[in-house]
């Protein structure tokens, strides 16, 4: 249960006095629902009003705080003209001027003849000393609460900054200092305050360095995120880890005969993969292991391998695919190799309807089906397994967390292998993964040859369409890929039509078209023309980015290459270069260049090195955008930044792990508070692997 001091922090942000129906909206979408959303929104810069002075020493453009004595006030001729309120010091005479006043507003604001504060910009204009808008007017006892540094907050639609700080200000009120959740000689060392204090003083900057991300104040808070996130991994990795029905531990006599009937040997990358797994199945913990592989590096072959392993043990396995044409294509892969070994498999996704459905459901609930490869629809409530042992997760970053449990959750705590061929860098697979073990296959089957990158400004297209019909003509195999963005649908759907027709024009017969808006069905047979030859070019929209598998093709033409992200043309080009034939990749764009749209295909032209693109891709992008968090089940950070705080990450790892091995449970005192900041980052969902809730 959430401890009762978070209970006013996790209200609607409108149970905040001021939060009106109009504002909330505009709260929510700005910092999130919860009153805790707007402590977490910190300031991006401030506005120093400590400067006080004179009338007469107050210079054009300067930010002054003035204390003045209100004098006449003049109303304006017309409309156009502002309203004028002449003020005094003893230096010297301010006139305030205000466009488009309420005088009422301001008789009451500003009564002739009393003092007042006024703090704003100078300007001197028409030998007068005047102030435009004043930003703060307040009684003279008031004058502290103006003359600070100002904390200026990122703004939305439809809130001012005074509102917001207000709305700030009270979610501030509602917080209370907590017992310390950190270790004592990290703070010290680290030389952080309290979380209240830290929280306050990062609201409430009394320099401007503590808006520094590395500033104490803002460090500590970045911790406290950090920290929750590995705890909670931990916490969940930890919960699925001793839960294991059964080891896995088959005699290889399946995966002798797969072994057999492939057609090429494993590297050694694949095979070290493969026992690192292997062994991992055979223990008693269960297995929650990554298997990452750059495209092409031949993951398929050991996911199967490894699931036959389950399978000689009297099991089942699933190989879960994230898209309908990869789990087409895996069924295709995995079948006649199936086969060989004398292993029933099917298929099961959004496609299977009626009668057939529950045929395959019959066959998986009673055992006789032992894989079955598919997409999501293979965790549907009414999918039952005889004897789930092992499932397979393939182009993982199309997940979430919550999928990969749910899919647990079918069998008796099954051994999961999850496949990712997106090169995720190291401090993203932590915040993610936490220390998930990983196997990786870092050498490519052999006989690989580098894909020939070359880039070229849209005006060469014509060229590159002849020197793709001498390439036809000598039986390569094509592919023409134009951009296709949710932003832009329409507009890049008819694009790609069109150029499926100019192409056609030149080719003939040999094209065909894939988009992602076609039907499966539709989509399968293209694909599957392509694959068999009956097609050599295959103009195509970025449904072909992940996983497809066509070692004959050998071109490939990107549109727009601009327009893509590094990752996304790393994972394209991956689609060719897989046979022994030598490959080009020719990336088209429509200039002018961008500096990191250059800078893309630039490394795209230098390399292949899926993990140094991804490197480079962080550092160009950001972490938060670099698989797109949202899709990618990657966390999102509001106090914590990737870029500033990758070495906090990794204290926060080891840390987690310490508090695991020695408060597993979170029963000490430290414990307790650490709780409280699960709560806090709204990580409590790991909560429920603790023993003792
Ligand atoms: P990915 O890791 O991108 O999923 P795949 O599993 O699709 O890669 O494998 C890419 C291609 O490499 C496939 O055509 C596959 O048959 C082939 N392949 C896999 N392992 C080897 C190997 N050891 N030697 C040669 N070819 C291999
Ligand atoms: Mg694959």
């Amino acid at each position: 249960m959430r401890p009762e001091v978070l209970y006013p922090l996790f209200k609607p942000v409108d149970t905040l006095k001021g939060v009106g129906p109009r504002l909330k909206p505009a709260l929510e979408r700005l910092a999130g629902e919860h009153v805790v959303d707007l402590l977490w929104h910190l300031p991006a810069s401030v506005v120093d009003r400590r400067h006080q002075c004179h009338v007469a020493d107050a210079g054009h453009g300067e930010l002054c705080t003035m204390t003045v004595r209100v004098g006449e006030h003049i109303k304006p001729p017309n409309k156009r003209r502002p309203y004028r309120i002449v003020c005094h010091d003893d230096t010297g005479t301010l006139v305030l001027t205000f466009f488009h006043a309420h005088s009422d507003y301001l008789t009451k604001t500003l009564p002739e003849g009393e003092l007042r504060v006024v703090s704003g910009t100078v300007e001197h204009y028409n030998n007068e000393i005047q102030m435009t808008h004043p930003d703060h007017v307040v009684k003279v006892d008031e004058i502290d609460t103006v003359l600070r540094l100002e904390p200026v907050y990122p703004l939305t639609h439809g809130v001012t900054q005074k509102v917001l700080a207000k709305a700030i200000n009270g979610a501030l009120a509602e917080t209370k200092p907590m017992s310390e959740w950190h270790d004592q000689a990290l703070m010290d060392s680290r030389k952080w305050l309290g979380w209240h204090e830290s929280l306050m003083a990062a609201h409430e900057p009394e320099e401007a360095s503590v808006l520094d991300p590395n500033s104490v104040q803002r460090q500590r808070l970045a911790y406290d995120e950090l920290l929750a996130n590995q705890l909670a991994l931990g916490l969940v990795r930890r919960g699925m880890r001793k839960a294991k029905g059964a080891p896995n531990t088959g005699d290889g006599h399946l995966r002798q005969k797969v072994i057999d009937a492939l057609p090429f040997a494993l590297t050694g990358s694949q095979d070290t993969a493969l026992s690192e797994i292997i062994a991992d199945m055979g223990s008693d913990y269960r297995m929650l292991r990554l298997l990452q592989g750059d495209v092409g590096s031949g993951k398929t072959v050991v996911a199967l391998l490894t699931m036959l392993a389950a399978i000689e043990d009297g099991g089942q396995a699933v190989l879960m695919a994230p898209t309908e044409i990869l789990a087409r294509q895996h069924l295709k892969t995995i079948e006649p190799l199936a086969e060989a070994a004398g292993v029933t498999m099917t298929i099961l996704t959004g496609r299977e309807k009626g009668k057939n459905r529950k045929g395959i459901l019959e066959g998986l609930a009673n055992g006789e089906t032992q894989i079955a490869v598919g997409t999501h629809a293979l965790f549907q409530d009414d999918v039952d397994f005889a004897n789930l042992r092992m499932a397979v997760i393939d182009e993982q970053h199309r997940f979430g967390v919550h999928q990969r449990l749910e899919l647990a959750a079918k069998g008796q705590a099954v051994d999961v292998l999850v496949m990712t061929a997106t090169p995720i860098p190291r401090t993203l697979m932590l915040t993610a993964y936490g220390d998930m073990d990983v196997s990786r296959l870092l050498e490519k089957p052999a006989g690989r040859q580098p894909v020939d990158t070359r880039v070229f400004p849209s005006n060469k297209l014509g060229s590159i369409a002849e020197g793709v019909a001498r390439k036809l003509d000598s039986g390569t195999r094509v592919y023409w890929v134009c951009p296709l963005v949710e932003e832009s649908e329409k507009l890049d759907l008819a694009a790609a039509e069109d150029r499926f027709e100019d192409l056609k024009k030149m080719y003939g017969n040999r094209v065909g078209l894939v988009h992602g808006r076609m039907k499966g069905k539709e989509k399968d047979a293209v694909m599957a023309d392509f694959k068999d030859g009956k097609i050599d070019v295959l103009v195509a929209t970025t449904v072909i980015e992940v996983g497809v598998d066509v070692p004959e093709a050998t071109v490939m033409v990107i549109e727009h290459a601009e327009r893509f992200g590094l990752a996304q043309l790393h994972q394209l080009r991956g689609r060719i270069g897989r046979g022994t034939e030598a490959s080009q990749c020719l990336l088209v764009y429509q200039g002018p260049l961008g500096e990191v749209a250059e800078k893309r295909l630039k490394i795209m032209r230098e390399t292949e090195d899926g993990f140094v693109i991804a490197e480079e891709d962080l550092k160009l992008r950001g972490a938060g955008e670099l698989l797109g968090t949202r899709q990618s089940g990657l966390p999102e950070f509001r106090m914590a930044d990737l870029n500033d705080h990758a070495d906090l990450l990794s204290v926060a790892t080891d840390d987690a792990k310490v508090i695991l091995e020695s408060d597993p449970d979170l029963k000490t005192d430290r414990g307790n508070a650490l709780r409280t900041l699960l709560y806090l980052f709204e990580r409590d969902a790991a909560i429920k692997y603790l023993r003792s809730g």
